[in-house]
């Protein structure tokens, strides 16, 4: 299996510690697996009735004129809680399914630059912000899953839209460096402190639980950080404290 050793010709006390070596890998992977999957259907099971109060919940607010200003708020409250634990229950199923190697890519050759003009359109729309494209002349090609990056690309620039004023503007650039494809997503916000900036790819790993009201799981970027990964790229930050924070992907072209 994965990781296990083989000393057929070592000698015998060396064999014995091998064999105990496999044993506790082998077990680990299984307890791995577990895990992986009790995540995996504990997010599913909740997913569905939460839906379902969701749901209740939205078609009563929909009646607003029968209901007080107070109980309006309670509803409202309630039904935008339900969204952000149904979003984060689709992460932890998105994460396992990664975890399982499940995700079925679709790797094909696009073209980066239409990804990127689309990408952006969404985020511009969505949170009203600056948002250019730098180095989007000549055209990149990129082989990817068509959806996962422009996923991953979002998360990035959700990220930027909410570590960062909002009268600062947020940069995409793209270019071609050796055999690789970078894209970079630069903001110009609070940063993210050194001794963090090794971390925040960890699963549910946020700076700063008081300053980050701004909603979000901290899995976000665990789950671009699998993607790419799993695309056969790279993903790094570089970042200074009040200063700004730079993304940068590279995929292989
Ligand atoms: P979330 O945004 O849901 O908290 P993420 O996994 O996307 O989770 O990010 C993890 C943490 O990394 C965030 O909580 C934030 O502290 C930090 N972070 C991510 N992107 C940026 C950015 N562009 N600028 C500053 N901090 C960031």
């Amino acid at each position: 299996g994965k990781g296990h050793l083989y000393l057929e010709n070592a000698p015998s006390e060396v064999r014995e510690l091998a064999k105990t070596c496999n044993m506790m890998l082998s077990r680990l992977s299984e307890s791995w697996e577990k895990e992986r999957q009790f995540v995996s259907n504990i997010s599913h099971e909740l997913r569905t009735p939460l839906a379902i109060v969701h749901g209740y919940l939205q078609s009563v607010l929909r009646r607003k004129q029968n209901l007080t200003e107070t109980q309006k708020e309670a509803l409202e409250t309630a039904a935008s809680e339900a969204e952000t634990t149904i979003r984060l229950l689709e992460d932890l199923l998105e994460l396992a399914r990664a975890d399982s190697g499940h995700l079925h890519l679709k790797i094909q050759y696009y073209v980066l630059n239409d990804i990127v003009a689309e990408v952006v359109e969404m985020a511009r729309q969505h949170s009203n912000r600056l948002i250019k494209i730098e180095g989007g002349n000549n055209i990149i090609e990129v082989k990817t899953d068509y959806n996962r990056l422009k996923q991953i690309l979002l998360n990035l620039i959700d990220n930027a839209v909410k570590y960062s004023p909002a009268n600062q503007p947020i940069t995409l650039s793209i270019f071609r460096q050796g055999s690789e494809v970078i894209i970079q997503i630069c903001d110009r916000g609070y940063g993210i402190p050194l001794q963090h900036q090794s971390r925040i790819f960890e699963r549910f790993y946020r700076v700063d639980e008081a300053r980050n009201r701004a909603g979000g799981t901290g899995l976000g970027l665990s789950i671009v950080k699998t993607l790419v990964e799993q695309m056969g790229g790279n993903i790094s930050v570089r970042s200074k404290q009040g200063e700004g924070s730079t993304f940068t992907v590279s995929l292989p072209v």
